[in-house]
């Protein structure tokens, strides 16, 4: 597969042509931005553990029955995916009151809340992403009201999974976002709806279920310190990357003096 033109950049990943015009790489870079950008950073093996996480989250999700752009991993930061024309919505869902919903609405942080809570945010930057209804999206042409109607569906069962998968190992899934786009099917010869871009530390908000330690972004956007730890820390949880597990921190003591016996 050639890698070809770099079709867009975005804040934390690079798209690129391959030859054949289905499918696109899909580049993982260290670069963390929090606050519409305002916020900026680099986080050294960010993107190497992002693309891992991310593929086996994707996979998880597709031996489930979930159609991903997934295709295979090709290095340390690269994927090949599906080519697919994103619906300009970023997919909200909620477990947990934190983030912009306690800010919004005055919600104590750490509500759990009785249902997933499901919402909608329009993908423009100089607009700050804002949130809009179902009304919005169809009233603009966004998306179809049987396109949201599948992609709900879709969303409902992708978070299910993930939080079943994130309880094996002690993680609540406190929220995360996710992207669809639509992918040509050539078999069916027609459009089919696509999980695209990641699913990453990045992307959710994942807590330790006893300590409720935060593994996720917001140890940048907040400021926590050790930022890679706690991406790291989901990567051993989940069993990839099994190499960090010996990453340890390095201890030295105090250097105290020798003494050699005089012979
Ligand atoms: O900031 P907010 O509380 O709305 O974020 C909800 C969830 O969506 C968080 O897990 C956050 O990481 C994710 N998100 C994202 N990209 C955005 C906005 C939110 O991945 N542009």
């Amino acid at each position: 597969m050639n890698k070809g033109k770099k079709l867009y950049e975005g804040k934390a990943k690079i798209i690129y042509l391959t030859s054949d015009k289905h499918l696109l790489i899909q580049h993982f870079k260290d670069d963390a931005t929090a606050f519409n950008n305002l916020k900026k950073s680099k986080v050294e093996g960010k993107g190497v553990l992002n693309n891992r996480i991310s593929e086996y989250l994707l996979l998880s999700l597709s031996q489930c029955g979930i159609k991903t752009h997934f295709v295979k991993r090709l290095n340390m930061r690269e994927q090949l995916i599906r080519r697919a024309e994103i619906i300009p919505i970023e997919f909200i869902v909620r477990n947990i009151a934190s983030g912009s919903l306690t800010k919004r609405l005055g919600i104590t942080e750490g509500t759990v809340l009785e249902k997933p809570l499901l919402e909608y945010c329009y993908k423009n930057d100089e607009l700050q992403d804002p949130v809009v209804s179902k009304d919005h999206i169809y009233n603009f042409d966004w998306a179809t009201e049987d396109e949201i109607n599948k992609i709900d569906k879709m969303t409902l069962r992708i978070n299910d999974i993930l939080i079943g998968l994130f309880k094996g190992i002690g993680i609540k899934l406190v929220d995360f976002k996710i992207e669809y786009g639509k992918a040509w099917n050539k078999d069916k010869n027609e459009n089919e709806i696509i999980l695209a871009d990641e699913i990453s530390p990045d992307t959710c908000r994942l807590w330790d279920s006893k300590t409720e330690k935060k593994l996720d972004k917001d140890r940048f956007r907040k400021d926590l310190g050790n930022i890679i730890e706690g991406y790291q820390e989901v990567a051993r949880r989940l069993g990839i990357m099994p190499e960090i597990a010996n990453v340890k921190e390095v201890n030295f003591n105090k250097p105290s003096s020798v003494k050699f016996k005089k012979k």
